[in-house]
Order: structure tokens, then sequence, then C-alpha cells
């Protein structure tokens, strides 16, 4: 532990807090259920699973929470993280619009996941705990906190969703090269586990089951505890560092965004960089005082998996098994195993509850995007910027193209800003299939339309 970087480079600006947006919001986020007795959970009844500096901030108070100098001295390897403009591209499309992109795929990791990996690995380490398990799909996230437990000599044990363990093995191996030990879920390690794959052995598997798995080897396991990439506040909190430095970025620009732009998962590289662009309009807001413009805020969700355009704002389960605390959230249902879109990270049922929040409010927008639109726009952006985006990030790209050609049509100049929140590299299987022309869109209504009707325990939802 504190081992310091000596970096050989010119010194630069770097963000030392994380900004709380709970601290300005203009609505209660309604809390966890516990998932039998569908009561609100204590903070007590996370200890199992969290370290209690994590529990903390998931209900923090307080405007700004410093990043630990051991985190800084982590971040500092890759951060801060370029903002670019978009020249090349703004002429390609013969635009008048301005377009920014923030690019998080400059990490050893390749996306802004490692942002939370390292603060969380950070955190456990620092409370005696030796060992994490997770999910992933199709293994950033995983690759994160591999990455990060091997930084603070922790074990890592990872569920990786079955079909992206045998159809994506570059990411297994990374995992394992930074030390972890990766197992395909559905697994015989987990009694969740073993019960699926004893009625079906070749079960493909889904975020929702690894999660039960990887909380139920956390909380049977001394000194073990779980970690998630997305949809908490916490880790939310965590990525906030990505818009703290955008708003500097912007401030030497000279330019302030009309349209922010961002795919969502779960909904953590979103609320990084939206949430600081968002602060002083709550807290204006808040104070009676003239609030600012606020831009137009797009969060963009694929068709295949689409919870904040189509899925219902209602307690649910965060995994399959219902193991883990209900959260108030847009969803598609538990039970929803959504189309496999090489999109991974995009592939989860719920949203996280703040940004739930702040869509149900009307603070910001939600569009959904079919995959081969998001492909064709990803290589433009490649032709033009160099950076091949992630397939996930690639969703932002297409609506901040979008938008570029609307303001064309219109003849405006406005200023666009969006999240690169991942490179492609380890995706090239996924570039391959669009090049030849076999990639498929999904609009799965019917799937949909069941699995929200087996929402858990309809009598303590109100109505939405
Ligand atoms: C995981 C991931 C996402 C989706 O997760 P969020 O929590 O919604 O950000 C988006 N982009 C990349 C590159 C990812 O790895």
């Amino acid at each position: 532990m504190n081992k310091k970087v000596d970096l050989f480079l010119e010194k630069r600006e770097m963000v030392t807090r994380w900004y709380n947006i709970l601290h300005d919001l203009p609505f209660e986020v309604p809390p966890p259920l516990h998932p039998q007795t569908l009561e609100p959970i204590s903070p007590e009844d996370l200890l199992p699973i969290f370290p209690e500096a994590v529990i903390r901030q998931e209900v923090a108070s307080e405007e700004f929470i410093d990043v630990p100098g051991e985190v800084l001295d982590i971040y500092r390897l890759w951060r801060p993280t370029p903002l670019i403009r978009a020249r090349r591209l703004e002429e390609k499309l013969e635009t008048p619009a301005r377009i920014y992109y923030k690019f998080e795929g400059f990490s050893p990791v390749g996306s802004h996941k490692g942002n939370t990996a390292v603060a969380q690995a950070y955190y456990n380490r620092k409370e005696g705990v030796k060992r994490l398990t997770t999910e992933t799909g199709a293994g950033q996230w995983g690759t994160a906190l591999s990455m990060a437990c091997a930084f603070f000599d922790l074990e890592c044990t990872v569920y990786m969703v079955r079909i992206s363990y045998t159809q994506k093995p570059y990411r297994r191996t990374l995992m394992e090269v930074y030390g972890s030990e990766v197992l395909p879920s559905p697994s015989s390690r987990t009694e969740t586990g073993r019960g699926i794959l004893a009625s079906n052995p070749e079960h493909p598997g889904s975020l929702g089951i690894a999660i039960s798995e990887a909380v139920e080897d956390a909380v049977s396991n001394p000194f073990t505890k779980y970690s998630l990439g997305s949809v908490l506040n916490h880790v939310l909190l965590h990525q906030t560092i990505i818009g703290e430095e955008v708003l500097l970025q912007l401030e030497q620009a000279g330019d302030k965004p009309d349209v922010v732009i961002g795919c969502v998962g779960g909904g953590s590289n979103f609320a990084g960089l939206v949430f600081p662009i968002l602060r002083s309009f709550l807290q204006a807001k808040k104070s009676g005082k003239k609030a600012p413009q606020k831009p137009r805020i797009i969060a963009v969700e694929p068709t295949a998996c689409p919870s904040l355009t189509r899925g219902l704002y209602a307690y649910d389960y965060g995994d399959s098994a219902g193991i883990v605390p209900a959260l108030k959230m847009f969803t598609l249902g538990h039970g929803f195993v959504p189309p496999s879109i090489h999109a991974g990270g995009l592939r989860y049922h719920g949203m996280s509850p703040i940004i739930s929040g702040l869509y149900k409010e009307g603070l910001i927008e939600a569009q959904a995007v079919g995959q081969k639109e998001v492909f064709q726009a990803a290589v433009l952006f490649s032709r033009t910027e160099g950076f091949l985006p992630a397939p996930e990030s690639a969703h932002a790209v297409k609506v901040a193209i979008d938008v570029a050609l609307e303001a064309k049509r219109e003849n405006k100049s406005l200023s666009i800003l969006f999240n690169l929140s991942g490179h492609g590299y380890l995706d090239l299987g996924a570039y391959e299939a669009h090049l030849k022309g076999s990639l498929e869109d999904y609009e799965p209504r019917e799937e949909i339309e069941r699995s929200l009707k087996d929402l858990p325990f309809s009598s303590a939802q109100e109505g939405s």
C-alpha cells in the first residue's frame, strides 16, 4: 500500500473530491427494502456485504467527499482523462455544432470502471477484508476490480456470465493475469448456481444470476465482501470525478454544453458526467434563486434492454434470486434476460435509483437505439477521431451524431458533450460482425411484458 507514482509529465490539475448529488436532489430517493421482510433496510443489514465506509457513502449527506490519498495516487496513472473536441467529426458531419467527448478509455482497464473499483478495493482493504467477490457480464467490471484487488493485495473471485465466459475469452484472461479466480456463472460453487444447473446444465447465465452467486459467496465466507460496479449511490459518487474534471476542462475551453449525452447500463458513467453539471442548477433551485439554463441531458439505452423507456418505476430485486435488497427503480423485471447484444455492459434489467428519480421528475430524457445504427455511428467516429469506441459507449456516439445533424438541419450553433466511457479494442469480434452485416436488432416487447407481470410483492408497490 501507499506506493507513490512517479510521472514524467508536466504537472496536471487533479480533482481531489467526489460530488454527492444526494446533498442537492429535489426529491427523496426511496429506501432499499429487505428482500424478505419488505421493511426499509438499516445500514447494519448491509454490513455482511459491504465495508462500513462504503455503506456510509451510500447514505451520505455532505456535498463533497475527499478522495483518499492512496486512491488519488492510483487515479494519477490515468487521470485527469482528456476532454477532446471532435473537430474532424464535426467537419465530416458539416454541422455548426461543437462536439466534445470525455475519453474514459484512457485507463489500464479501458473504461470508467476503474474509478470506483480502486476506491472500493481501498475501503475493503482498510477494514481488514481479504477477498472480494463480484459478477461480470462482458468482463469490463471484472477486469477493473481485478486490477484494483491486485493493487491492494486482495483476492478476487469473479462470477462471469457463462455465455461471455465461453464467447469472450480475452477479458477472462486479462482478469486471470491480474490474479483473479474467474468462474462461469451459473457455477457449482453456490447453492443458487447448483440449483440452476440442476434444472439446466447448459444455462447461458445472466447478470442477475451472477450477482446472486457473488453475494451468496460473500455472506457465507469470513473476511469476504461483495463489490458492485454500478447502480448504487456510492458507485455513482466515485464516478463524479469524471464530471468534476469536465467542469474545469470546459472552463479552459471557454464553452458550456447545451446537450449532455451518456450511455446507461446501471447508470454510473452517465451519472459521473452529468451530476456535477447538474449541481449549479439543483442548488439554485433549492435556494430559490434564479436557476441557470439547464442543458438537455440524454440517457441512451439499447432497444434490447430499455429499462427507462419501456420499464416500470417500481420496487424490484437487483438480482435474479431475490437475495439482495429491492430497489425502487425503472425495471424490466428481475427475471428479464436481455437479448445478447454486443454491448454487454448495458444488459441490466434495472437502473440506478437516483437516475430513475431524475428521469421520473423530468430532469433528464432517455432514448433507446438499436445496435446496427450504433455500430454505424461507431465506425464513423473511428474513421474521423481514431479511437475505437466500446459498443456501450457507441450508444452515446450515435445520439451525439443525431443531435449534431439536427443542429445542421436547423442551422443552430450549439455545444454537445458526451462520455466515451471506454475503448472497444477487446470487442473487435463485434465490429467484425458489423462489417460483415451479420448484426441483428432486437425489441423484446413480449418478453418485457411477461417479466413485468412478475414484479415482487406487488402489495408494497404504490402506483408508479
Ligand atoms: C459497464 C460499462 C457501461 C455501462 O455501465 P454504467 O454503470 O451504466 O456506466 C458503459 N460503458 C462501458 C465502457 C462499460 O464498461
